[in-house]
């Protein structure tokens, strides 16, 4: 396995695979290391767990550096993530004893209570876009719960495994409680079928997804899956067309636009289409596109070379679709996986633009004559991540809010994920909860104890 610097194209490192019996050694050791994990109290599990938030800030800036390299992330980005990391850790170590305690029923037993405890080894598979988030937020809540955890990461981020694994061994954690493996894809179904590992936590692409909880139901595994999405953001007349287009931007441009829950699709109504549509084709324009180190840089390159030539594709049949290019679209000379702020105007039903994710800087505007076919629009998607509305009026936000099929919906607010609030999809976006109350208790057994 090798990594690829994504802003000049130069390898990084080459990595050994870990081999089958590498992988049943690994899996035996954090067997081991549960065994006495899950003895803990939570206070103990809590002083390993805030040791290893204040290590993510002591070494933010190192870690920002290495998303940089690898997976192509501007810097002020990475450290961003990396505080979010260290907060979820805090978190999960302030909430996890509170979340978890035992919960007595009254029945006809003198005593019955359910108590929540934890399975086991949950393999994580996941993806190279947030490199450290994605892991941290499944492993807080997860390892406060008293489990262990293998990672299988993203090919292209062998180095942020690396680190991450680095940090729980050096906080405290028993040796290999948290464990990497460093396979491919096709080795997954084979971890998943290890009869140490209980269950499988994905963060990815929908047709991995299914092909992970297929082989997860083969074994009786039980999975969270949290996949791709199109999240629609739609203005209505009444909206601060300013501030909508700002935040919608915003959201389209991070992390290179490569965010499940980045707003992908912009559904605006007649009245003030022209007007957004202005304002945001200004705002792309102004983006700085470059290197990820360098100062100002809001957008880097894409983080694979053949990420960029799929979204071109969509960009691209879009366009013979019949979408109109405003803006972007052409993939730039040079070295580097990079690709322009893109907007694809009078995007409509059938084009790919309209129906698939698209995981860059494109933005798709659509135009709907009121909040009704805004609605439909929305909810006409294979998808069910997140969504967004603006309007002046609170009471019409919250009232359209519950209209739309989605895991998550924000009104004058860009959807973001926050560890005190659940965090998830439906329909193809994938099913189970990270974050919050409902994230630590994905992964435990809900035990009923009832003394006669
Ligand atoms: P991906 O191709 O599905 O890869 C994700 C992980 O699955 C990687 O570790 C990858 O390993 C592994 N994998 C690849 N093929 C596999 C297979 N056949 N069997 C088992 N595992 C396999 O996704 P991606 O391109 O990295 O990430 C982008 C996608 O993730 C987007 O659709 C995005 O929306 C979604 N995503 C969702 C969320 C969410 O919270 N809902 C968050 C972030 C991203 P290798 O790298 O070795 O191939």
């Amino acid at each position: 396995m090798q990594t690829i610097d994504p802003t000049t194209g130069n390898r990084i490192k080459s990595y050994h695979q870990t081999s089958v019996s590498q992988i049943d050694a690994i899996l035996n050791r954090t067997e081991k290391s549960f065994q006495s994990w899950r003895c803990l109290s939570f206070k103990e599990r809590g002083v390993i767990m805030k040791k290893a938030a204040s290590m993510l800030r002591v070494n933010k800036d190192q870690y920002a550096r290495l998303m940089a390299l690898e997976m192509g992330k501007p810097l002020p980005q990475g450290q961003g993530e990396i505080e979010k990391c260290a907060s979820v850790c805090e978190f999960y170590a302030e909430h996890a004893e509170a979340f978890l305690f035992p919960e007595p029923v009254k029945t006809e037993a003198s005593k019955s209570f359910i108590t929540f405890e934890p399975l086991g080894i949950v393999l994580a598979v996941m993806p190279w876009n947030f490199p450290f988030w994605q892991v941290f937020r499944c492993a807080a809540p997860t390892l406060m719960a008293g489990n262990a955890m293998v990672l299988k990461h993203a090919s292209n981020v062998c180095g942020c495994a690396l680190a991450i694994e680095r940090i729980f061994k050096d906080a405290g954690c028993p040796p290999g409680l948290f464990s990497n493996v460093l396979v491919s894809g096709s080795k997954v179904k084979d971890l998943i079928e290890h009869p140490l590992v209980v269950a499988v936590s994905f963060t990815g692409s929908t047709q991995v997804g299914k092909s992970i909880a297929s082989h997860a139901g083969e074994a009786l595994k039980k999975t969270v899956l949290e996949l791709g999405g199109s999240d629609p953001y739609i203005v209505l007349e009444d909206a601060d067309v300013e501030y909508a287009a700002e935040t919608c931007v915003n959201s389209r441009l991070i992390n290179g636009g490569q965010s499940c829950i980045s707003a992908k699709r912009f559904i605006v109504v007649s009245e003030i289409f022209k007007e957004f549509e202005e304002r945001f084709t200004t705002k792309m324009l102004m983006q700085r596109m470059g290197p990820p180190l360098h100062e100002g840089v809001t957008l880097g390159p894409l983080a694979r070379h053949d990420l960029r030539y799929q979204l071109h594709g969509q960009v691209d049949r879009s366009a013979r679709q019949g979408a109109k290019l405003l803006l972007g679209g052409a993939v730039p000379l040079g070295p580097g996986s990079f690709y322009p702020p893109t907007v694809l105007t009078r995007v409509r039903p059938g084009m790919a633009a309209y129906q698939e994710e698209l995981f860059g800087p494109v933005a798709a505007l659509i135009e709907v004559t009121d909040e009704h076919e805004a609605i439909q629009t929305a909810n006409d998607t294979i998808f069910g991540l997140g969504a967004a509305i603006f309007t002046g009026d609170l009471k019409r936000g919250e009232r359209l809010a519950k209209e739309l099929r989605a895991g998550c919906c924000f009104v004058n607010a860009s959807v973001s994920s926050d560890a005190r609030l659940p965090f998830g999809g439906i329909k193809q976006s994938g099913y189970g909860r990270e974050l919050g109350i409902m994230g630590i208790r994905e992964f435990i057994n809900i035990k009923t104890v009832y003394v006669k």
